[in-house]
């Protein structure tokens, strides 16, 4: 099945839209803090032409459904609620309604999706799947908005129609990033750099290895660390956990009374300060060094933010058992998918580690790729 088949017509043009790993910045881009992900060259495609009729219909290639949702414009008014038994169709939906609601003058669209992103993995497919809609209506009814633009009424859908609250980070990444570089992301102002990280010319890889697995305590624990976050940034008077710098941490700490906002603080403040150590020691040419660094953020995320689970920290301690140059869940935590850092002539005996690891364990059987840092969103046909 594909566009034509469904819609019995050609489309108007295709575009695509990146997953991401994020290298380092966990969990700090709702405090408006830091952040260096990278895009992968798993993609999300929609191929897509525009409809006069007010009707919005969707399908995916990834969800076996026998007809497209269909979706009235005029039904989006109202909010996600109005389509809380969309599924799926709420993530397309919702960067219409964004789009409607920021004054855009958009109409109708048939969308058809197909993506190699892996979904709840961490890698973040949502991002995928709402920036090559936003991007596809973008371009089909010259919207003219810009990367960041996109980005933010992206996360808008996401936060307010599909009811996620997730920061800036995934959609930046999809939206923005480009090949053969990390962005580096202030999520307050959205000021970013491309960082050069080619892990080739190095010698270098990064893998990712998908757990496979994703803790239903996960939602949950993330509304509760970011309200932690904001208790911990109302108690010091500050904005954000941004605004406390790393060399006042301690004295920051000493003002926190309960230890775990105390902790949740101590992870924000010292991953901020990891990005910034990241950044230089890629601008000084030399990432191999940013393995300890990885490892160190992971230590963070597991004792002090508490996000990791028994998976993720099987993961980083089997590769830098076995001669990885450091490694760290990436994403949300709960499950999903950690990086490994890693010389070329190492990947073959990391990679059996891990896995071996697993079987010994009992886990489902792990999936690892390569993460080559790719484009980011944009129009293929
Ligand atoms: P992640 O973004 O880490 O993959 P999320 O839970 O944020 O995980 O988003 C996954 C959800 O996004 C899926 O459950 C599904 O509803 C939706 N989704 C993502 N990609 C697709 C796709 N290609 N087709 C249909 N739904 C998708
Ligand atoms: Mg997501």
């Amino acid at each position: 099945m594909n566009f034509v088949e469904t819609y019995g017509r050609d489309p108007e043009g295709v575009w695509a839209a990146p997953g991401r790993v994020n290298l380092i910045g966990e969990h700090t881009d709702y405090n408006d803090g830091f952040v260096m992900p990278l895009a992968l060259p798993h993609t999300t495609r929609v191929a897509a032409a525009r409809r006069d009729d007010g009707l919005l219909r969707v399908r995916s290639a990834s969800v076996a459904t026998s007809e497209p949702v269909e979706i009235p414009l005029s039904r989006l008014a109202a909010g996600g609620e109005a389509l809380a038994d969309a599924g799926w169709a709420r993530y397309p939906a919702g960067v219409a309604w964004a789009l409607h609601a920021d004054g855009a003058q958009g109409g109708g669209a048939d969308l058809y999706f197909e993506s190699t992103v892996p979904t709840g993995a961490g890698l973040s497919s949502s991002a995928a799947l709402e920036v090559s809609t936003g991007l596809a209506l973008n371009d089909l009814y010259g919207l003219g908005l810009t990367p960041d633009r996109l980005a933010a009424l992206c996360r808008r859908a996401e936060n307010d129609f599909v009811g996620v609250p997730c920061g800036i980070m995934d959609q930046m990444a999809s939206a923005c990033c480009t090949a053969g570089h990390a962005l580096y992301l202030d999520t307050r102002d959205l000021s970013r750099r491309q960082v050069p990280f080619d892990l080739a010319a190095e010698g270098l890889r990064l893998l990712v290895v998908d757990t496979r697995v994703q803790h239903a305590l996960g939602d949950g624990a993330y509304a509760q660390r970011r309200a932690g976050c904001e208790e911990a940034a109302l108690l010091l008077g500050v904005t954000a956990l941004r605004d406390v710098p790393y060399a006042e941490l301690a004295e920051a700490e000493r003002r926190v009374d309960d230890p775990e906002l105390r902790r949740l603080l101590r992870h924000v403040v010292t991953e901020n300060e990891r990005v910034a150590r990241v950044l230089r020691l890629l601008d000084a040419g030399t990432p191999r060094d940013v393995g300890p660094v990885l490892t160190e953020g992971h230590a963070s995320l597991r004792d002090d933010f508490a996000v990791s689970c028994a998976e993720l920290d099987l993961v980083v301690e089997a590769a830098n058992s076995a001669g990885a140059l450091g490694a760290r869940m990436t994403g949300g935590g709960f499950g999903g998918s950690a990086v490994v850092l890693v010389m070329e002539a190492a990947v073959e005996k990391v990679s059996d580690a891990v896995r071996a690891a697993f079987a010994d364990a009992g886990h489902e059987t792990p999936r690892l790729f390569d993460a080559v840092p790719a484009e980011g969103a944009r129009r293929v046909a």
